[in-house]
């Protein structure tokens, strides 16, 4: 059982050794604009890749404005606070996610309530979303209140789980109707699109990450994307320690955050942005060669995108049939040296998340037992 999975994946990578994962992918370029920046002696957050990066990105996503950040979590953090989340406040988002969400509503001591997603997209459920306001929320002022904790609703945070993008027509007429901000966990989709709207420009703020295991990689890294002006200059602002513009003088005029990409990050992430066409085409044939494979096997559903949006693959996925066979596949192919990977736990299961508000999650729930991930990176010589 499972040989011509591990067969298939070591052809397509053509190699006897360990298959990670996610793993970078390196060129030439890369060493070449990382040895510029040092180079320049520009190495932290003063420097021209810095810039050129946020414009390249902004414009590549069809967004007004950029700022690129140490890392995603710290972009995620900043950009909830933007979006006026206060201590106390309440904000909503998906069960299935990578812990860095919650966290970043944590660091702005705000109360997160986890929501279900649905089978489609893996992402936020508009359904669940809209049963969860209609039960719970009043609205008083232009604001919205949780009518049983009488906290303020301050924010929405869907996430684009594995780049499959989350019903986002939806989510922002939801969003609209309660006057709630939406700050998309972009993380895991960049060059996801939903017809040809890019992931990262449907909410108020949108957040990347550049991480070692992401799309592309600048080693850390992150972006707050948006279309409000007073937004990103707040968002620059912040990150660079509320420091007021000023020739000599140094000065700061709130408690800013020491979280500006530095430019040797930002070298990196120029001459990866450069890429991403390619890599993106590259992730696509093996997903595709990943669903031919399935197509003719027992083993699950192959995870393909939602209907009328481009994926961006980031990691793929396989839906087995029950838990059991999931823990068969996850057992085998780590033994042969392959890695694959279960769903995160559910946040609402992990110990300083158990005790908020959740709905039914029964998607979640349901996925979290079937979910495997399978090696997705590019191949390096590819
Ligand atoms: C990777 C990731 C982040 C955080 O990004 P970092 O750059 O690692 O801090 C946030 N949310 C999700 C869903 C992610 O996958």
């Amino acid at each position: 059982m499972y040989s011509d999975l591990i067969k298939f994946i070591r052809d397509w990578y053509e190699t006897k050794a360990a298959i990670a994962l996610h793993e970078p992918r390196f060129k030439e370029i890369d060493r070449q604009y990382v040895l510029d920046a040092i180079d320049s002696t520009f190495v932290s957050s003063v420097g021209e890749y810095v810039g050129r990066f946020e414009q390249q990105l902004a414009r590549y996503l069809g967004a007004k404005y950029c700022v690129a950040t140490v890392n995603g979590t710290a972009a995620l953090e900043v950009a909830l606070k933007l979006a006026g989340v206060q201590k106390g406040d309440e904000v909503i988002t998906q069960a299935l996610t990578f812990v860095a969400t919650a966290n970043a509503i944590s660091y702005n001591n705000a109360v997160p309530v986890f929501i279900d997603v649905n089978r489609e997209t893996l992402g936020l459920c508009p359904d669940a979303l809209e049963k969860f306001l209609d039960e719970t929320a009043i609205k008083k002022n232009r604001e919205t209140f949780n009518k049983n904790t009488g906290r303020k609703i301050a924010a929405i945070v869907p996430m684009h789980t594995f780049g499959h993008p989350c019903k986002m027509e939806q989510i922002m007429q939801l969003a609209n109707h309660w006057n709630i901000g939406v700050v998309e966990d972009a993380a895991e989709a960049l060059g996801s699109k939903i017809l040809s709207k890019h992931c990262a420009t449907f909410g108020r703020l949108g957040v990347l990450s550049f991480n070692g295991n992401k799309t592309i990689t600048c080693g850390g890294g992150g972006a707050i994307i948006t279309d409000d002006k007073d937004l990103a200059q707040r968002a620059r602002h912040l990150t660079t320690t509320a420091k007021l513009n000023h020739k000599w003088e140094f000065s700061h005029d709130e408690i800013g955050y020491n979280y500006r990409l530095p430019n040797l990050n930002a070298a990196l992430a120029c001459a990866q942005l450069g890429q991403l066409d390619g890599i993106l085409g590259d992730k696509r044939k093996l997903a595709y060669s990943y669903e031919t494979f399935f197509k003719t096997r027992e083993w699950g559903q192959f995870f393909t995108q939602p209907q009328g949006c481009t994926s961006n693959y980031w990691l793929n996925t396989l839906i087995t049939p029950d838990q059991k066979q999931r823990d068969d596949l996850l057992k085998i192919t780590n033994e042969s040296g392959i890695m694959t990977r279960p769903a995160w736990q559910l946040m609402s299961d992990l110990p300083m998340y158990k005790n908020f508000a959740t709905d039914n999650l029964k998607n979640a729930r349901w996925l979290a037992k079937r979910l495997v991930n399978l090696p997705s990176s590019v191949r390096i010589n590819a």
